[in-house]
C-alpha cells in the first residue's frame, strides 16, 4: 500500500493514538476510512490502535450507510445519515484518511455549517440481524415518515404537527406567506388525534 509512511518506535501494545502525517487519530475518533475500488470512502470509528509487529492496526466499529444496510435507502434517510452497527474490522492505519464527526441527530440538525465530514446517527443497526435499534421513532406528517433533516417542514399552529407541504397539497412558496400556518384537517375543525 501506498500513503505516508507510519513510524512506529513502541513496543507491541495497545497505543492510545497514531500520528499520520499531520493528522492525529485517537481512540473514539469517528475516521473516513479509504478501500481500494470504493470511491465513497467507509465510516467508522477507532476503539482500539495497536501495534502488532512494526505494524500499526485500528479497530474500527463501522457506521453503515442506508443503502448499504437491509432494507436499503428510504425516502426518511438524510444524504449525511449513518447507522451505528455491531460490525468490527482490523484495518491497517494507512487505511485512516481524515477524521469525521457523527453528531446526534439533535445536533446535527443545530449546525452552522455541514461540511463533507459531518454526518449523523440516530439508529443503531444490528448487521447480523438485519435489526435496527430503536425499532420505533416518532413519525410526522400525512405521510407518518420519520423526520428527514434534509426536507422542508412547516409546522402546524393548531395540532403542532409537522408536514411536508408538497404531502398536503402545498408548495414550500404558498405555506411560507402564511404567517400561523394550520393543516387542512385543522382548517376543517377535525384536529387528528394527537
Ligand atoms: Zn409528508
Ligand atoms: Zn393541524
Amino acid at each position: 500500500m501506498g500513503g505516508p509512511k507510519v513510524s512506529v518506535d513502541v513496543p507491541d501494545g495497545e497505543i492510545a493514538r497514531v500520528v499520520i502525517g499531520d493528522d492525529v487519530f485517537e481512540v473514539n475518533d469517528a475516521v473516513l476510512v479509504k478501500a481500494p475500488g470504493v470511491r465513497e470512502r467507509y465510516v467508522g470509528r477507532i476503539v482500539s490502535v495497536t501495534v502488532d509487529k512494526g505494524a500499526v492496526k485500528a479497530r474500527i466499529c463501522w457506521y453503515y450507510r442506508p443503502q448499504e444496510a437491509a432494507g436499503g435507502r428510504k425516502r426518511f434517510h438524510g444524504v449525511k445519515e449513518l447507522f451505528a452497527s455491531d460490525h468490527f474490522d482490523w484495518v491497517s492505519v494507512n487505511t485512516l484518511d481524515a477524521k469525521c464527526e457523527v453528531h446526534a441527530l439533535k445536533d446535527y440538525v443545530k449546525l452552522d455549517a455541514v461540511t463533507e465530514y459531518d454526518f449523523y446517527s440516530r439508529f443503531m443497526y444490528k448487521s447480523s440481524e438485519g435489526k435496527f435499534k430503536p425499532e420505533k421513532v416518532p413519525v410526522f406528517c400525512a405521510c407518518a415518515e420519520p423526520y428527514n433533516p434534509d426536507r422542508f417542514m412547516v409546522h402546524c399552529e393548531k395540532c403542532h404537527d409537522w408536514f411536508h407541504p408538497q404531502c398536503v397539497g402545498e408548495t414550500h412558496a404558498s405555506v411560507s406567506k402564511v404567517k400561523e400556518w394550520t393543516c387542512s384537517m385543522c382548517r376543517a375543525g377535525k384536529s387528528p388525534m394527537m
